[in-house]
């Protein structure tokens, strides 16, 4: 086994000068060396902060990545490895985008973007982590409500009777059942509420039966999409697919994925990009500080930042791609952390309360499990979670801990410490993943993801027809473009 330091000598920030140690056999020293040598050749022939344009232009293939999230990261790695001369340009103090592992609190690794592998069967993500010896520890969440280890409860707080579970099985399978069957031929105009509105009718399913059956599909909807039934199209519950097997997460962080895939990158921390020029030669980008040129560019911003529109492009998208930026939806996805003296809960993965508030504080996840730290999570999405936001963070921790007081009782402690999202207001994410909005299709889809002349290239989990929305999705959409760019 051989021991190679790799330094990045010609990083604009000083975050990346620092030292790392992997371990290699020989034939892979050998050629990360090579790629290497490749890598700081063509940089330093060919990538200039500033005016220095005519040498850009010389060196064919140099490529800007922008955004160091996981789909970013993955171009990045596979261009590299391959000899290109790769410079990715993040607008954060950080890499990872939208996998964040918070280490404030130093005995419990806390991720306040994704959490899950989904099904680590035949999952890139899981082969990764697997590869690079990254421990996961099996936590399947299911489709919450229905999932296996869940402890329910009513409106009042009190463990939901057999009976009632039962009667709520059937309705839900039953109206779900229907609701796919109206799938195939559904119109794009098509709401997944007018559709679920439509099964409950047909079924005679209705009053407090019915707002139950809304409600777990109402929760189910904004865990997969971020999104409200109202605004999410009908097909859309049917968008894609995944992988089987049991959902698993990082007891040290999902950042270590992110962390190891960017060894040895030259990654430019703080450089919020502005406007994306490109023409038949070559792409020219604007930052804060500065311009960057290349032969090619690979953009990872998310839907949210692209609808937001404060990147300009020059000269302006297709109209294709612009319209598919309107069409599909950006959807939210919060988390609360609360950290307790000790551990007072159900010794179950999640604990579910049945909310007449749209699945406000309805779905508690037992971090104890995973962290051994007597810590609850609560997660909730759409128009819920862009409400929270509103709040100051005393607010949300007072609503929340009315919740846990209705079921556990007014003795509980009060939290001693606690952590939230705000992903909808984050100026670089605006929102946690897309959706396919009710008015968009699939198309929208695979317009977002063309490239442009071969120079402008899209990559990032809205980009994904298939499996947008999750980490591995956006994986596969940056090994996507760079094998577009390897040919
Ligand atoms: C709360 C939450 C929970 C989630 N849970 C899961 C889960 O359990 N499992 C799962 O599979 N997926 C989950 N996801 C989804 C998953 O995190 C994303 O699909 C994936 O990380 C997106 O990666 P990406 O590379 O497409 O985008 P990003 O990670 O957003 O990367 C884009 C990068 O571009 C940067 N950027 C933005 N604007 C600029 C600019 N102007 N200039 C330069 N850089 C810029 C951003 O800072 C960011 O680093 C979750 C997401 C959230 C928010």
């Amino acid at each position: 086994m051989y021991h190679l330091f790799i330094v990045s000598t010609f990083s604009a920030n000083s975050a990346n000068h620092e030292a790392t140690m992997i371990t290699l056999t020989r034939r892979q020293a050998l050629m990360a060396l090579s790629a290497m040598t490749a890598s700081l050749a063509g940089a330093n022939a060919s990538l200039t902060q500033g005016s220095g344009t005519k040498a850009n232009r010389a060196r064919k293939d140099s490529v800007l990545i922008i955004g160091a999230g996981i789909s970013g990261l993955a171009a990045a790695r596979m261009l590299s490895d391959a000899g290109h001369t790769v410079t990715v340009l993040e607008a954060r103090d950080r890499i990872g985008g939208r996998i964040w592992t918070e280490r404030a609190w130093s005995d419990a690794p806390i991720d306040l973007g994704a959490s899950w592998i989904h099904g680590v069967n035949q999952n890139p993500v899981a082969k990764l982590a697997q590869e690079m010896g990254i421990k996961t520890t099996v936590f399947d969440a299911g489709t919450l409500m229905s999932s296996h280890d869940v402890t329910l409860y009513d409106q009042a707080g009190m463990p939901l009777s057999a009976t009632a579970l039962k009667q709520l099985d059937e309705d839900i399978d039953a109206v779900q059942a229907l609701v796919w069957e109206m799938l195939e031929d559904a119109p794009r105009s098509l709401s997944a509420e007018e559709a679920f509105n439509s099964a409950l009718k047909t079924l005679g399913i209705d009053g407090e039966r019915g707002r139950d059956v809304l409600e777990d599909a109402s929760r189910m909807v904004q865990d997969d999409d971020g999104a409200d039934l109202a605004h999410l199209a009908a097909w859309g519950l049917d968008e894609g697919t995944g992988f089987d097997g049991h959902e698993v997460v990082f007891p040290e962080g999902y950042l270590q994925i992110p962390e190891r895939l960017a060894q040895g990158i030259d990654i430019r921390l703080n450089q919020v990009v502005s406007e994306i020029q490109y023409d038949e030669t070559a792409v020219k980008i604007t930052t804060g500080q500065g311009t960057f040129s290349a032969d090619k560019v690979i953009v990872t911003l998310s839907l949210g930042v692209l609808k937001h529109g404060n990147v300009r492009f020059t000269p302006a998208l297709p109209a294709r791609k612009q319209q598919a930026i309107e069409r599909l939806g950006m959807g939210v996805y919060d988390k609360l952390f609360l950290r307790f003296p000790k551990v007072f809960w159900d010794d179950t993965n999640i604990i579910s309360w049945q909310s007449d508030q749209n699945g406000a504080w309805a779905n508690w996840f037992n971090l104890a499990r995973v962290t051994h730290v007597p810590i609850l999570c609560s997660l909730y999405g759409a128009g819920v979670a862009r409400r929270i936001e509103g709040m100051s963070d005393v607010e949300a921790v007072h609503e929340a801990m009315k919740v846990l007081r209705t079921i556990y009782g007014p003795d509980i402690p009060e939290p001693a410490a606690y952590r939230r999202t705000c992903w909808a207001s984050d100026p670089y994410a605006r929102g946690s993943y897309s959706y396919p909005a009710v008015g968009s299709s699939t198309k929208d889809r695979s317009a977002l993801a063309d490239s442009i002349a071969d120079r402008l290239h899209f990559a990032g989990e809205a980009t994904s027809i298939e499996m947008s929305g999750t980490v591995h999705g956006a994986l596969l959409s940056g090994w996507r473009e760079a094998r577009n760019i390897l040919g």
